[in-house]
């Protein structure tokens, strides 16, 4: 299910997609210009990021992860998921077109008409994004000119969310101590901890917390197909507290 959490579904129908000249390499697969007819017959220009149809199971759906941290975001200097082909082998990825591709190659190729005006400008639209991303609770963790695109000479873009990732507020350390040392989700993979917080299952209330989960602020990123948080009530949470080894 990858509709969005504002109901918005991100399937599109391949036939409305038509692949053009290959852009680049992804990790995944190559990555075509296109053009996407909109159901109102507009053509829009676009990039389609594809998986390589050989690639296995695991891949593509972590490949379509970045699908679903692109269409929580929308803002002019992040790329937009315009959406995806997932129904059908090859899956692809349909997501705006950045004109002019890659900010590395653009700086080095387009040196004598950027002059610093332009470069603080595009630093500036960056860190707009980054702030954006921030207000969301996401991490990049690869922000790099590799990773940002060019639209138009006066327009740069973050793309690529291939390693981006929630974050959930920076309170763990305070629970840690209020637990007086209980590792949070002791015991468990590290791996297996996002599918708890994806799932909604939250640290249980530090003894004498008086907020109900209800009040907290730590709300996970909206994402499709995710079970609603039924709501674990502090008795709940007093039950995850006895299953974890409470030192002496
Ligand atoms: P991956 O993250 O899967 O490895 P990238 O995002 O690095 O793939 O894409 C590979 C290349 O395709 C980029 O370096 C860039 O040249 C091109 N590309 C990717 N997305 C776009 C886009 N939205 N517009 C234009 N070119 C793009």
């Amino acid at each position: 299910d990858y509709s969005s959490p504002d109901g918005h579904d991100y399937e599109i129908q391949r036939d409305r997609v038509c692949l053009k000249d290959i852009l680049g390499n992804g990790q995944f697969g190559d990555v075509h210009k296109g053009i996407y007819r909109d159901k109102d017959g507009n053509e829009i220009p676009v990039a389609v990021k594809t998986c390589k149809e050989d690639n296995e199971e695991s891949m593509t759906e972590k490949f379509l992860e970045e699908a679903l941290i692109m269409q929580q975001f929308d803002h002019p200097h992040i790329v937009k998921l315009v959406g995806i082909c997932s129904e059908n082998r090859p899956v692809w990825i349909v997501m705006e077109l950045a004109k002019h591709g890659e900010m590395r190659a653009y700086l080095q190729n387009n040196k004598h008409r950027l002059d610093l005006c332009t470069l603080i400008m595009y630093s500036y639209q960056l860190s707009t994004a980054l702030s954006y991303l921030e207000s969301k609770k996401f991490v990049h963790r690869d922000i790099a000119a590799r990773n940002v695109l060019v639209s138009a000479h006066d327009s740069v873009k973050l793309g690529d969310f291939g390693l981006s990732r929630w974050v959930e507020e920076q309170r763990v350390c305070i629970w840690e101590i209020l637990m007086y040392g209980i590792k949070p989700f002791q015991g468990v993979k590290n791996n297996d901890v996002i599918g708890k917080i994806e799932n909604g299952e939250r640290l249980p209330l530090p003894p004498g917390s008086n907020g109900s989960v209800e009040d907290e602020e730590v709300v996970p990123p909206p994402k499709p197909a995710r079970p609603q948080f039924a709501g674990v009530s502090p008795a709940g949470s007093t039950r995850n507290i006895s299953q974890q080894s409470i030192p002496t």
